[in-house]
């Protein structure tokens, strides 16, 4: 987030700009200076600013519809290809979401019209394009509101089409199911638009690879959170694996690398207290340098990997595993000993037996 610059904040969230944001500025006044004059540059730059103040509306519709469920947008942030809203939690209930996905369209729509009204405009389809120059300033703001409009309810979800799309088929599917099958719909469009941008667009090539990227971590975030709920770190911890004691050296680490599957291997203390983790990578790093297999174990291990109790839920521990960036949580019981530990690959491996389990 270092990347984006703080512009306002309103009714508690931050409006932010990301820096490439003044790139797309830059580009616009540049290509216009270049076809025409200076004043045809300061015309993009503005047309420009107004339609990312109409796409910050747009967020707004959605942040302000997300409020009304008791969803809070601590920040909205400005990238070249449109804005982004983070939203706290997406709301559940179908009915919910498909309120606040249209919300943001609603505004264009609202924009567009009043516009259409104000300047006495037909509704003529031959004005569907920003390239119409002969038109007015406010004639394009509307026209760009428009395509907004249709762009956006395109169902390539994580786009506000692909939420109604989501709900809609959560309705009948479930929600975990259902966002499979959306984000799946979602990254096949995003390969037609990556085509059709490599015939001269290349921000819709830009837009294809956020859709495709975006599309794929919503789908395995709700895949995770669906796997995890009501479950606890008992299902799904580690419990049978080797550990280094206090004395240990990084050769022992080695050794016990080449031994067993394991990459990432508990320093366990005289009462069997959790004192840190040495990664495959600390080991490797280590032997690198001279002498570097007669170092303490204690010396190259990780001291931050957090640990939950043997109670905690599944998705706590995932969620504190992400939050610290961690390879793996620590499980620990009542008196404060190492009972095992969960690493990323055991939520996927519980992935992938859960299906057949459940097929059964
Ligand atoms: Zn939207």
């Amino acid at each position: 987030m270092s990347w984006s610059i703080k512009l306002f904040t309103l009714g508690g969230t931050a409006v932010r700009m990301h820096l490439t944001f003044l790139l797309l500025v830059a580009w616009i006044a540049a290509m216009q200076w270049v076809r025409g004059s200076a004043a045809d540059a300061l015309y993009g730059v503005t047309f420009i600013l107004v339609l990312f103040a109409c796409v910050v509306l747009h967020e707004f519709g959605h942040i302000w519809a997300a409020r009304r469920y008791g969803i809070r947008t601590p920040d909205v942030t400005l990238l070249p290809i449109g804005g982004v809203a983070s939203m706290e939690r997406m709301p559940e209930k179908p009915s919910q979401e498909i309120v606040v996905a249209l919300a943001g369209p609603a505004v264009n729509v609202v924009i567009a019209l009043v516009l259409i009204v104000a300047l006495g405009l037909s509704f003529d389809p031959a004005l569907m394009s920003i390239e119409t120059l002969q038109t007015s300033f406010w004639a394009q703001v509307a026209v760009a509101n428009v395509i907004l409009v249709v762009f956006n309810l395109i169902p390539a979800f994580p786009m506000d089409g692909g939420r109604v799309l989501r709900a809609v088929l959560a309705m009948w599917l479930g929600f975990g199911r259902a966002t499979a099958v959306a984000a799946r719909i979602g990254q096949g469009l995003a390969i037609v638009f990556a085509i059709l941008g490599l015939m001269g667009n290349p921000f819709l090539i830009l837009i294809a690879a956020f859709i495709f990227l975006a599309a794929a971590g919503e789908a395995s975030y709700v895949q995770v959170r669906e796997l995890t709920r009501g479950r606890r770190v008992t299902d799904a911890m580690i419990t049978s694996f080797e550990a280094l004691g206090v004395m240990s050296t990084v050769d022992d680490a080695a050794s016990l690398l080449l031994r067993t599957t394991q990459q990432e291997f508990p320093v366990l203390d005289g009462a069997s207290r959790l004192r840190g983790i040495v990664t495959r990578q600390a080991i490797v790093d280590a032997l690198k340098t001279q002498d570097g297999g007669a170092t303490s174990a204690l010396e190259v291990m990780d001291k931050d990997t957090p640990t939950v109790m043997l109670d905690t839920p599944l998705d706590e521990a995932f969620n504190l595993m992400q939050r610290a960036r961690a390879p793996m949580v620590g499980v620990v019981d009542r008196e404060g000993k190492f009972a095992g530990y969960v690493t990323r690959e055991n939520i996927t491996e519980l992935m992938m037996i859960r299906p057949s389990r459940e097929a059964r």
